[in-house]
């Protein structure tokens, strides 16, 4: 009997992580984050599950770290609010799910899954998607539950700067899981705080089905981090779609062009990508990338810097 083949790949925001910038504890938390995650979602996957759940549970592991920007650990708004972003897609349906502005869920991609799931929606934001997701029966958290010391010292630090703050090049942290499961079904999640000093209301790539997370058993899954602003004009994550399944491309290709296109445009960031056939990686054009894989025939990988 043949093995049944999967994949998954995760991000932790892709940014200006350097070898020595980070503290020794950082570059610990972020590769224990990201093992965890690669164990909760690879878990589901080797007892032949769906790579929907297995995106979901990897993200939601990511949600709960603090070290990471996305669910507990989020960046504030130019306000000191937090508000969250996070979408869910499924490529053997095309069914998606996204929620934006989202405040008191303590897993926001278990929201946008609700949405996708229980809605007869693809987008839910602000006041209407926290009510959905009281309605839904989801875990609510406070405010005290998001807030980490971190988060603030790093929006003081915007705030005080002469020239007004917003700054779309700082480190980030958001989240995002791909993966194709055993019956060749891939899936996208994204869950992210958005950007430091982000003005109240802004809505970033993440939820965006189609910038910031698509996922097509035709082509590919995908799920990207970074300036969210240049991934939405260039809708980024369908156009790597595009490119495998009307130009041919493989999906390395097609990830490659897109991060150059975004370059061109001024953009930085990443992307995780895998396709229905069990290949998977990344690119980017940050120094780093919180990343990792795992498949049905190899251990969990981690790397943050762009050397590894
Ligand atoms: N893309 C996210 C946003 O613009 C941020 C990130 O990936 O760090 O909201």
């Amino acid at each position: 009997m043949t093995q049944a083949r999967w994949t998954l790949v995760i991000h932790g925001g892709s940014g200006s992580m350097e070898r020595g910038r980070l503290s020794p504890d950082a570059d610990a938390a972020g590769r224990a984050g990201l093992h965890a995650a690669l164990v909760a979602g690879g878990k589901i996957l080797s007892a032949g599950g769906d790579a929907t759940d297995a995106v979901e549970a990897a993200v939601r592991v990511l949600e709960d770290d603090p070290a990471f920007n996305a669910g507990r650990g989020s960046v504030y708004t130019a306000d000191g609010t937090i508000e969250c972003d996070a979408a869910v897609m499924a490529g053997d349906t095309l069914a998606a799910g996204g929620v934006a502005g989202v405040t008191a869920t303590r897993n926001p991609v278990s929201l946008a899954r609700a949405v996708m799931e229980r809605s007869p929606h693809v987008l839910l934001t602000g006041a209407g998607a926290d009510a959905f997701s009281v309605e839904q029966g989801l875990e609510q958290a406070g405010p005290d539950w998001f807030a980490t010391p971190e988060r603030r010292r790093q929006l003081d630090e915007m705030l005080a700067r002469p020239d007004g703050g917003f700054d779309s090049g700082m480190k980030y942290g958001t989240v995002g899981a791909v993966a194709v499961d055993a019956a060749g079904h891939v899936a996208a999640a994204t869950s992210t705080g958005g950007l430091t000093a982000k003005r109240w209301g802004r809505v970033g790539d993440s939820p965006l089905i189609g910038a910031g997370t698509y996922a097509d058993n035709r082509a590919a899954a995908i799920s990207c981090t970074g300036a969210g602003e240049y991934f939405i004009r260039l809708g980024v994550a369908h156009e790597i779609c595009a490119r495998v399944r009307l130009a041919g491309e493989t999906i390395e290709e097609a990830a490659d062009g897109m991060i150059d296109a975004l370059g061109d445009l001024g953009g930085k960031g990443g992307v995780i990508v895998v396709g229905p056939d069990g290949s998977g990686g990344w690119a980017f054009n940050t120094p780093g990338m919180y990343r990792g894989m795992i498949s049905h025939d190899s251990a969990p990988e981690v790397a943050i810097y762009g050397d590894e």
